[in-house]
């Protein structure tokens, strides 16, 4: 009896990812990273003791200020336009190169819509602009860090970011929901082909979160998108922000999740409930 309560009772170290390092000398990359929720991703891996953050985005300027609050010997950036599948590869490779290894992908670059249209309007010159960033984008993405855990035998974490727009049927801006069912199809197949190394492959869902791209969208400033979307949610007295879809990537690349893959994490402060 004694034994059996022993082996059900784990030690303390059992549970080590519980504590505040929950990505201890881990090796991650964030694309989309220098701005909204990967920028907010990346101070919260920074955190929780990742050895290294990649931030690998188009905007220079912004990618370089993360490395600055965060800290050169934790966080660099490179540049990496994810439409180019060579720049991917290539930052992958020089991860791997300058840090030896690769344990986590946080693929969630985008843009949105430039402008709303039911599918009777659907200009395709604008679908091909958004699935060439949102879906072949994610997948050259997916595909690189996959090649280089396989070939490193790392037991590593991918996560893409969906959207709520993933699973329900938009009034319009048709292309951007088209992108975002494709993204939850990318992580559905990759994670039933990964399993056999180890490897996992999750995404996280957010409701509308005021960051820079949406808030330009809107023409509005942070406060006022939370206003706006506030009658659609369910939890009161609680918004929506970054940092609550950095958790649940957070969540996704730590071994807090380690029998998990295959799975759509929802941040929507109960949207899906009502609607
Ligand atoms: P954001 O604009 O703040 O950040 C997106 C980043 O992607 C930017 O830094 C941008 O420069 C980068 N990027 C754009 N094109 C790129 C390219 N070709 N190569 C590399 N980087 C590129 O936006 P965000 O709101 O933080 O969005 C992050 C993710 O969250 C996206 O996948 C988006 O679909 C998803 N999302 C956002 C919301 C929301 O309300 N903000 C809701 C649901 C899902």
């Amino acid at each position: 009896m004694e034994n059996i309560c022993r082996s059900w009772f784990r030690p303390r170290a059992f549970y080590a990812s519980n504590g505040a390092n929950k990505l201890e000398g881990k090796i991650a990359i964030i694309t989309g990273g220098a701005s909204g929720i990967g920028e907010a991703a990346a101070h919260h891996f920074a955190a929780h003791g990742a050895q290294m953050i990649v931030i690998a985005d188009i905007q220079d300027e912004l990618g370089q200020k993360v490395v600055e609050s965060i800290g050169s010997h934790k966080c660099s950036f490179m540049h990496c336009d994810v439409t180019d599948e060579e720049q991917v590869k290539n930052l992958v490779q020089s991860t791997v190169q300058n840090y030896g290894r690769l344990d986590i992908m946080f693929s969630n670059a985008w843009i949105f819509s430039s402008s709303t249209q039911t599918v009777l309007e659907l200009d395709l010159a604008q679908f091909d602009r958004l699935f060439n960033i949102n879906v072949r984008g994610m997948a050259a993405c997916v595909k690189h860090a996959a090649r280089a855990m396989v070939e490193l035998n790392v037991r590593g974490s991918i996560v893409c970011t969906a959207s709520i727009a993933s699973s329900a049927a938009g009034e319009m801006n048709t292309d951007y929901f088209i992108t975002k069912h494709a993204v939850l199809g990318l992580m559905r197949s990759a994670s039933k082909q990964l399993g056999v190394h180890g490897i996992r492959v999750n995404s996280v869902s957010p409701f509308a979160v005021g960051t820079p791209l949406l808030c330009r969208y809107l023409g509005k400033e942070v406060e006022e998108v939370e206003q706006t979307y506030e009658p659609y949610t369910r939890l009161k007295g609680v918004v929506l922000k970054t940092k609550h879809v950095a958790d649940a990537v957070l969540f996704l690349a730590s071994q807090d999740s380690e029998l998990i893959t295959g799975h759509d994490l929802v941040v929507d402060d109960g949207y899906h409930l009502v609607y």
